[in-house]
Formats: C-alpha cells, structure tokens, sequence
C-alpha cells in the first residue's frame, strides 16, 4: 500500500491511482478495493464542496450497490425520486420510472452533490482506498508498465506517485485529455448553463416533488430549465446556447436567471414566491470528447473522457457505468491476462452514450418533444422511452436502445401522423 504522511520528494507506489473522487473516480475506487488492489484517490480539492448534476437516474443504484454504498447512500435523507415530467406552454408529458421497459431499480435520488459525492468517498475510503484531499495531479508519464504522476500536495510539496494502472476521473478538469493531447472538439454546440438554489416555498401540490421538472421556453423549443426538487428546496437552472445570453448580458447574474425564468409560465408561476438566496453559478462550453479513451496504463472514466448534455441527467449513470465497467478489466490486467480495452471498454461504454446522444440531439431538434408531448404512443413504447430516461441506455434488449435512431424516427412519425 502507498504509503502518505510525508510526500515531499519522496516515490510512492499504488497499484492504482485515480484522478478525482467525484462519482467516477469514489465508485471505480471501491470497486478496485474489492478485488484486493492498494488504490490511491489524487483529488484537487477539500470535500464538501459544490458540484453541478443534482439528478441522478435510477441506473445508477446498481453501480451503488455494487460498490458497497447503498447503505449510507439510502440513510442520508434524498429527496426521493421516480421520474421526468417534461412542460412547453400548455402541453406536459410524464414518464415514471417504475413503468419501465428495462429489468432494475425504478427510482433513485435527486441530490446536494457536495453531500452525496462525500458519502460516496467516505463509502471508498472505509473500504481502504487512501484518499488524499487537496492533491492536485500537475504531470504524467505513461508507459506499458504503469504511470508516474507528479503531485503538488498543500504546503507547497510535491511529490511523485507510481501507479500500475492510472483511472482520469477528473471530470471537467480533463487532466490526462490536457497533459496527453487526447482533447477532440465535441459535436454537440457550445451551450451555458445559469443556476442556483433557491428557496422555493412552492405550494403542496403544485408540481410533483417525486420528479424532475423540465420546462421548455414557449418560443424557443433548444432553451430549456430544470427544477430539482431537494427536502425543502430547489436546484433550479437553465441552457441555452452561449448566443441567448447575449441579450442580457447587462444584467446582474440573479436578475438575469429571473429574468429568463420570467418568460416561461409554466415555471415562473410555481416560483412567485421562492427566494433566490443563494450564489448564481454559470458553466459554458461543457461539452467535450476525447480522441481515444485508453491508452497505456491509462484509461479515462466520466466526464474526463465525455460529456454529451445535462438534458437527461446521464452524467453521473455515465460516470458511474464507466467505472462499473473498468474496474474488473484493471484487474484482469494487473493479474496479467489479456484485455480487449476496444472492445470490453470504450465500445460498451460508448454504446450507451451514443444512446444518449441520438436523444439529446432529437430533443434539441424537436423530434423528441414532438414524441414526448404526444398522447397517443402505446404503453410498451412509452415503457421503452422511460427506460432509456431512467439510464438503461446500455440494455440492449430494449429495442430503442438497439437501433437508438431508426426507431426513434420511425416513433415520431407515428406521432406526426397522429
Ligand atoms: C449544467 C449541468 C447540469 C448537470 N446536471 C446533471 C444532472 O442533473 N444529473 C447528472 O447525472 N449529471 C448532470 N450533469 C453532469 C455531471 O455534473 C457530471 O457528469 C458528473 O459530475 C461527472 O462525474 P465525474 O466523476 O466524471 O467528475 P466530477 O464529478 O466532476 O469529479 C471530478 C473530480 O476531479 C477533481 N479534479 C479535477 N482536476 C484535478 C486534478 N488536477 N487533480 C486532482 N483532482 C482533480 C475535481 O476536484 C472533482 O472533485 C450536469 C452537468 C452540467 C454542465
């Protein structure tokens, strides 16, 4: 096991080491510890601390429980979650996602991220991951014997980590897509993001509480909002593409979010009396890809490999699923045995994101809407959309995970006809 009370220009030696302990970076982490591997966390700041992506899909407690947190995860008081309800104007759309196509947990939480990334850690830590706050990541080297990473530990020291295997689960901090060029532009354009908690004092009943909430701009199908609810309060948020901000660009960033929100009824009328009482953060140009998410002694998890949109809430499944996935191949490498990290790894993961994408592009381009507001799709149908909403995008059994494009297409001309 690496050893920690002193780094300064000492070596230390870890069979694995993780860039990161959000999501990605705490499940692979207790994932690694089970199959008996010393397994060191480099994470660059102090936890709690603030993170972005509060609605998780109920996919993701199958990656919770494996990792041996589910325990901690279901005693730490989340707001309950079972679903999506989707509002444009005077049309609403609803998927549970208890009536879903796919086999699996139907319903998860909506989270305070500096909480919920905690426990998660907390959950990797007591299962004998060393991990090591405030130690950021500044090189890397790579080789097919292991990597060697330059650490600036606080105080000014620096130190070096060997590490048989390397997992990048930095998210938008891309360490390794930044120190090794595999940075490749994203296809999805350029949006931002404006949001916040607030006070919401929203009336009982007025909207369901056990679902996210999307409002849709009445005259602007790609400008959208998100209502998490949390105990009490309210993560409230909204995207665009960079170019809409422009027009209120001399706004205060509090009058600017209430400004937007202002123009969209369906959600303006639930927060008349909410309480913006807390900082307004803004995130642009998010998207990202990688040209390769493996290499030597290397792989990326997470956001550090891609990240397509917020619209479906797939981070964190992402995140997680990726990790699910590395950590029985990174010990079948470390005992010597062949991997196929094509195909064990970025195809499967892959598969389940480019699911994602062919929904993220036909909500921004409408066809999804159209499908979603439309009341006349059968059950099994709406079943299958559900189970793609609730993260199951890797179940290939359900049709729609199958052939993503074709069969959405071939759903929205059944609702165009209609
Ligand atoms: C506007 C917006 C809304 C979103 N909403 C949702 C949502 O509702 N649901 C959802 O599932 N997803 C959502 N997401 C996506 C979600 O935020 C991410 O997909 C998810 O957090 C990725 O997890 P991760 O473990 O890969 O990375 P992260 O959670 O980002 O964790 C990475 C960690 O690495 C650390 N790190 C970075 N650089 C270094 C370094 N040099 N050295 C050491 N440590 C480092 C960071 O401090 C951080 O703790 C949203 C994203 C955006 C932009």
């Amino acid at each position: 096991m690496a050893t920690s009370s002193d780094h300064n220009n000492t070596i230390d030696a870890t069979d694995i080491a993780i860039i990161g302990a959000g999501p990605a970076g705490s499940i692979a982490a207790g994932l690694l510890r089970q199959y008996g591997h010393s397994v060191t966390v480099l994470e660059h700041q102090h936890f709690p601390r603030f993170s972005v992506g509060e609605s998780l899909l109920p996919q993701c407690m199958e990656f919770i429980r494996q990792a041996g947190m589910q325990e901690s995860v279901e005693a730490a008081g989340f707001r309950f979650k079972n679903g999506a309800a989707f509002a444009c104007h005077d049309k609403t759309g609803q998927f549970d996602f208890t009536h879903k196509f796919s086999a699996g947990d139907g319903t998860i939480f909506q989270v305070e991220r500096d909480k919920f990334d905690q426990i998660l850690a907390d959950g990797a830590a007591s299962q004998g991951a060393d991990i090591r706050y405030g130690h950021k990541v500044l090189a890397v080297t790579t080789d097919t014997n292991g990597a060697s990473i330059e650490v600036a530990a606080e105080g000014g020291q620096t130190y070096s980590l060997h590490a048989r295997y390397l997992l990048d689960a930095s998210g938008f901090g891309r360490v390794l897509p930044r120190l090794l060029d595999l940075e490749l532009p994203s296809t999805m354009p350029s949006r931002t993001s404006l949001f916040t908690h607030i006070e919401d004092n929203i009336i009982e009943g007025a909207f369901d509480r056990d679902k996210i909430s999307i409002h849709i701009h009445p005259q602007q199908c790609n400008v959208w909002f998100w209502l998490i609810p949390f105990q009490g309060r309210c993560s409230v948020g909204v995207v665009a593409e960079d170019s809409f901000f422009q027009r209120y660009a001399h706004l205060e960033p509090k009058e600017r979010l209430q400004t937007i929100i202002a123009e969209v009824p369906t959600l303006s009328e639930l927060l008349t009396k909410s309480r913006f009482d807390t900082e307004i953060r803004q995130i642009s140009g998010y998207a990202c890809d990688v040209k390769n998410l493996y290499g030597n002694s290397y792989a990326l998890l997470g956001n550090a490999g891609e990240f397509l949109d917020p619209v479906f809430s797939s981070g964190v499944t992402i995140a997680m699923k990726s990790a699910a996935l590395i950590a029985p191949l990174v010990d079948q490498h470390l005992k010597g045995k062949p991997v196929d990290w094509q195909q064990e790894y970025a195809t499967q993961l892959k598969h389940g994101v480019n699911t994602f994408r062919t929904y993220v592009e036909a909500f921004y381009d409408g066809r999804l809407q159209k499908i979603i507001f439309s009341d006349t799709q059968p059950h099994d149908i709406r079943a299958m959309i559900s189970s793609i909403l609730a993260g199951y995008a890797w179940d290939k059994s359900n049709p729609l995970v199958a052939k993503p494009e074709a069969r959405l297409n071939a759903i929205y001309e059944l609702c165009n006809a209609s």
